[in-house]
């Protein structure tokens, strides 16, 4: 039985601004994963509260909704074998201060709000995002 999974990543703003966005590519693809579709883009605010509406009680929900929106993103259909736990781990914890060594977020996030990359925490999460930004 095959365990390939499609999951949901965006660099983030401060990652692209930073030019960073190739070299992201090539470690995701260099560990495995399947670039199946991508798009440079530019949302408004209130596409991103859409996107993070999970967070909509949480203090930081609107300074992230701004931050999301705020300068172009790269976001990516990535494939992979057991890929949303794969890409979670590859990311690295939230807070880049507690990412561990070889992740995304310790390489390349500033801080806890620009953290460089998202990524779905969930099968079923992945599903939903996907079709967010890819359903046409
Ligand atoms: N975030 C923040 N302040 C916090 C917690 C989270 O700015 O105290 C931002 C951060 O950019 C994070 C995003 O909100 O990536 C979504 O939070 P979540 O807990 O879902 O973290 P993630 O799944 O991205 O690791
Ligand atoms: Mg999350």
């Amino acid at each position: 039985m095959s365990n390939i999974e499609q999951t949901l990543s965006i660099i983030k703003p401060d990652a692209v601004e930073r030019n960073l966005d190739n070299e992201i590519k090539e470690i995701f693809r260099n560990k495995g994963f399947k670039i199946i579709k991508e798009k440079k883009i530019q949302i408004e605010k209130s596409e991103a509260e859409k996107f993070y509406k999970v967070h909509e009680t949480k203090p930081f929900y609107s300074d992230l909704c701004s931050y999301l929106s705020s300068g172009p993103i790269v976001v990516m259909i990535l494939e992979k074998e057991k890929g949303v736990l794969a890409n979670r781990e590859l990311m690295g914890a939230t807070n880049p201060k507690d990412a561990e060594e070889g992740t995304l977020r310790k390489k390349y996030g500033i801080s806890i709000d620009k953290n460089s990359v998202h990524g779905s925490d969930s099968l079923e999460n992945a599903k939903i995002e996907i079709d967010f930004f890819f359903k046409d």
